[in-house]
């Protein structure tokens, strides 16, 4: 056997030590009276160790049910050490004295920890089984390049001069999207990649700027199609990988999951679901909310023991700027014909209790209620949904619910720019019943767009793709693109359609995402060999880093006189 020196106990006449590989631990024995030299190599051995031991397996006298290996030693005969180690910076046990930091900088010591090598032998479980389902089903897997021009993703993109072009840059993709949907024009009719994507973005918690994607295409399909095949995907995973039955996974409008969850990626695990109180609360003399566009709440189950204390904490958290509401209302169901709340001066018992029947609340139960604008009050509502189902313990990590979210709306004005912008990207296609909408009414316009989604998490979206040049054309003009930018950027495209594009669809998931939910964990980075820290480092290799003048001149590139050049 070989690998490295877990740890060593020395006991009277014999030594033991732990020997770790990537398949677990083994237990080497060695006996002073049977063998004085090689005992005492043993004991002169430090931890992280390489050795290389042969022996005779033996039967245990004192058992270790806990472990693998558990039955059995090895009687060692011979050992080599094959290299030494320094001490390591922290320990290599599941739970480790090292921080983030250090064991980011030394990660390849930190894979040696079995909680992560676990990780990345699920993450090759998935990419394996992901491989085997779409081979069966007929996808081939085909590469497409990293040194292209930009995708339309809407991120920014990464950048890389180009020596041999003088002054021009490659951008790396965002999602082999536009390749994809080249390979159904060239008649791939089936393709999938597991591939990394890169987007410069500002690194939001738990973001990676490059990730990958199971990137899926299809040609002569409908919605429907692009669904259940990769339901198909997605229950064969949970089978094969967690031996899971995954039941048929429902499906949900946008609209829908706005007004119920006030979320595009609602967990459907727990209820809570909103009740909208316009109609009871509007009218009766309480200023606050008379103004406003929503009246919304959640019955939280058994909340009436909040105290007097905690409610005004929660008042402070959803006040946060990350929540950003403007205030929070609460009623507590505190016994049959009973009702207790933060604006009774306002709402007789009969309000109150009308309340609580519209929100389902029952009695003990705490409906919180927030008013405002539309948008931001469900999405501020939805993350006190999620905090108190957090709360709760409604938010199993190992219970997994998924859910399609279908029928996107087509655009999303955005306030800043005052345009519309592709809520998923400008090859999506509008629903056939509402083109009529696209001049006068862009905005409700929906889409042949769908999210997967679990736990709550995004874990894959599509489209079915516009293959029509007319109908691109138009998309491009209702985003804002001239003529011109539209044929610069995506023109290759474009011209592509014109000669007979097959109708054709697609899908992409977060592959990091989706092994990080079936670790059990929303830490995408725990299941990358080699991630990069919240400033897109890679702490380790100390990337990116500055590079010299003669390659700055073979890219014909200066750096500005008052750039900060970091080491
Ligand atoms: N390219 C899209 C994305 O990365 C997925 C798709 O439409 O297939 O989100």
């Amino acid at each position: 056997m070989s690998g490295w020196m877990h740890r060593s106990r020395d006991l009277g006449g014999m030594t033991f030590i732990d020997l770790r590989d990537r398949y677990g631990i083994t237990q080497l024995v060695f006996n002073m009276e049977t063998n004085e030299d090689l005992c005492k190599t043993a004991r002169g051995l430090g931890r992280e160790f390489v050795l290389q031991v042969s022996g005779k397996v033996i039967e245990r006298s004192s058992k270790n049910a806990q472990m693998h290996t558990g039955d059995i030693e090895i009687e060692v005969s011979s050992l080599e050490v094959l290299n030494a180690s320094e001490t390591p910076p922290f320990t290599i046990e599941t739970e480790t004295d090292g921080g983030e930091d250090i064991r980011m900088k030394y990660r390849y010591l930190d894979i040696r920890r079995k909680p992560v090598r676990d990780n990345l032998m699920l993450r090759h479980r998935m990419a394996i089984e992901t491989r085997n389902y779409l081979d069966q089903q007929g996808f081939l897997e085909v590469e497409t390049p990293y040194l292209i021009k930009s995708t339309p993703e809407g991120a920014r993109d990464f950048v890389v001069p180009s020596r041999m072009n003088e002054g021009q840059f490659y951008a790396l993709p965002q999602s082999p999207q536009t390749f994809k949907q080249l390979l159904m024009v060239g008649g791939m009719d089936k393709y999938y990649q597991i591939v990394k994507c890169f987007r410069d973005e500002d690194l939001r918690a738990d973001r990676q700027p490059e990730f990958t994607q199971i990137d899926c295409e299809m040609a002569f399909v409908e919605q429907e199609d692009i669904l259940n095949t990769f339901e198909g995907l997605v229950k064969h995973l949970f089978k094969a990988v967690k031996g899971i039955d995954m039941a048929d996974i429902p499906r949900m409008s946008y609209d829908e999951a706005m007004r119920r969850f006030g979320n595009d990626k609602p967990d459907i695990r727990f209820g809570m679901e909103f009740a909208e109180l316009n109609e009871l609360a509007k009218g009766k003399g309480f200023k606050v909310f008379d103004a406003q566009e929503l009246i919304v709440g959640i019955a939280v189950p058994d909340g009436t023991s909040y105290s007097r204390k905690q409610l005004d904490q929660l008042i402070d958290w959803v006040k946060r700027p990350q929540i950003g509401a403007s205030g929070l209302v609460w009623v507590k169901y505190e016994a049959e014909g009973q009702w207790k709340s933060s604006v009774d001066k306002f709402f007789s018992q009969e309000d109150l209790a009308a309340w609580c029947e519209e929100s389902g609340a029952k009695v003990g139960d705490l409906m919180l209620v927030m008013a405002g604008g539309a948008a931001k009050t469900r999405k501020a509502l939805s993350e006190l949904r999620l905090e108190m189902a957090e709360r709760l313990g409604f938010r199993n990590p190992e219970n997994f619910q998924a859910l399609w979210v279908t029928d996107f709306p087509l655009l999303e004005w955005d306030e800043e720019t005052e345009r519309f912008h592709a809520m998923h990207h400008p090859f999506t296609s509008p629903k056939p019943q509402d083109l009529e909408l696209i001049d006068s009414n862009p905005g409700a316009v929906r889409a042949n767009a769908y999210d997967l989604t679990l736990n709550g998490n995004e874990i894959g979206g599509g489209s079915i793709r516009i293959h029509d040049r007319a109908l691109q054309k138009r998309m491009f003009e209702l985003l804002g693109f001239s003529d011109e930018e539209a044929q610069a950027q995506f023109g290759f495209l474009m011209n592509a359609f014109e000669y007979g594009a097959p109708p054709h669809g697609g899908i992409a998931f977060g592959f990091d995402r989706l092994v990080a939910l079936f670790g059990g964990s929303e830490s995408i980075r725990d299941y990358i060999a080699f991630p990069k820290n919240n400033s897109g480092r890679d702490v380790m290799i100390d990337a990116p880093a500055s590079i010299d003048d003669k390659q700055l001149e073979e890219l014909s590139l200066r750096l500005r006189d008052n750039a900060i050049t970091t080491k």
